[in-house]
């Protein structure tokens, strides 16, 4: 089996492209990962997605555990096969969402025991558990179980709770074994404390991962803090490994983030702006719900070629979300979907010709214009 492996094509100050190799299918980064919570990108069909250009999705381990449950995933031929996706996909650890969503936690050096949000029943977590559950479903990408406060917090909460996430990543470590061709990543913690930043990443690179996220950013401290911690936190990383930020974020926050080094992102936010009306365009942020766009007979981007833009009118648009139509989800979800993976290739295009100055100075000049004037 052809093993997972990370090739830099060129880079262009901090910023990289590159390939990702998996028996799966190649993941070219930066890469925007759609995030898959319940075995669905909501609102699109697997060959949607990819046909946006994403190479890989996210799917969340504590969701697919309590719902419909991982060994009857693994019975069923394992997530790929599952959802229709068989190109690559990364699970997280459920550490995340366990702090965040579950009711009644309770965390000890063993792991996180909680109640399910959905029915209430009891269930524990630990790094082992959690390496057996990715396994499970089959993920290409496995990521070790964590822990992070949200921000702000108290340096000892951050503090005890790095530590602690680097005891757990030192038993996912040794509970993932040598699986060829699969790949497990480690999790930088620290907050926005530097020192302890550094501490986690020589912690991990000790250890010894396939790749490495930046973890415990995007929790509400804002994007001027964290591109400060940007500035430093992926330099602390190989060079010959990929950097995965996790839960970012907005057009300018990935873009940000990328001309700092990282190399992999993921969030819900295009799919879930879809959701509720709203539009991301290389002009900004548009809400179809206004007013202003009932009697607009132009598309939302003139120069986007997603079904929602080549087909449908903003006034068509307005009318399926104010009615309540399903496909007002749908194809607003299409176009942000494919408007991020735009940025992606603009970047990794970029990134190569060594232009990515003038790229990010024509990406912010465009958002600062603002939207079409109204009809
Ligand atoms: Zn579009």
């Amino acid at each position: 089996m052809p093993r997972f492996g990370f090739t830099l094509h060129a880079t262009d100050g901090t910023a990289r492209t590159g390939t990702i190799a998996t028996p799966r299918g190649e993941i070219r980064t930066p890469a925007f990962m759609p995030v898959g919570t319940a075995a669905t990108v909501k609102g699109m069909l697997p060959e949607s997605v990819r046909a946006t250009g994403a190479d890989i999705l996210l799917g969340n381990t504590y969701h697919l555990m309590l719902r419909p449950g991982a060994e009857r995933i693994e019975r069923l031929g394992g997530l790929h096969r599952f959802m229709n996706w068989e190109r690559p996909i990364l699970t997280d650890s459920g550490g995340f969402q366990v702090m965040s969503l579950a009711d009644l936690r309770k965390l000890t050096e063993e792991g996180v025991t909680f109640r399910s949000h959905i029915d209430g029943s009891r269930h524990t977590l630990t790094p082992e558990r959690s390496m057996e559950i990715q396994r499970a479903l089959g993920s290409d990408i496995v990521m070790a179980f964590d822990e992070c406060p949200a921000l702000p917090a108290d340096r000892d909460r951050i503090a005890g709770s790095m530590r602690l996430s680097m005891r757990w990543a030192r038993r996912s470590r040794d509970a993932f074994g040598d699986r060829p061709g699969h790949a497990l990543f480690g999790i930088v913690q620290g907050g926005l404390e530097r020192d302890l930043r550094t501490d986690s990443a020589e912690a991990l690179r000790e250890i010894g991962f396939d790749g490495y996220a930046i973890g415990g950013l995007a929790v509400g401290e804002g994007q001027a803090a964290m591109f400060d911690c940007l500035d430093y936190a992926p330099g602390l990383l190989p060079q010959d490994r990929p950097r995965y930020l996790m839960g970012v974020g907005k057009p300018d926050d990935i873009v940000g983030a990328v001309a700092r080094g990282v190399d992999m992102m993921d969030c819900v936010l295009p799919s879930r702006s879809g959701r509720t009306g709203q539009a991301w365009t290389r002009r900004g942020q548009v809400n179809i719900k206004n007013a202003r766009h009932a009697d607009d007979p132009r598309p939302l981007d003139e120069d986007c070629t997603c079904p929602a833009c080549r087909g449908y009118s903003r006034a068509y648009l307005h009318h399926v979300f104010r009615a309540g139509e399903m496909i007002s989800g749908m194809l607003l979800t299409w176009h942000n979907l494919h408007y991020y993976q735009q940025i992606m290739a603009g970047m990794r295009e970029a990134i190569a010709a060594g232009r990515f100055d003038e790229w990010q100075a024509a990406f912010h000049a465009l958002r600062a214009e603002g939207d079409i004037d109204p009809v």
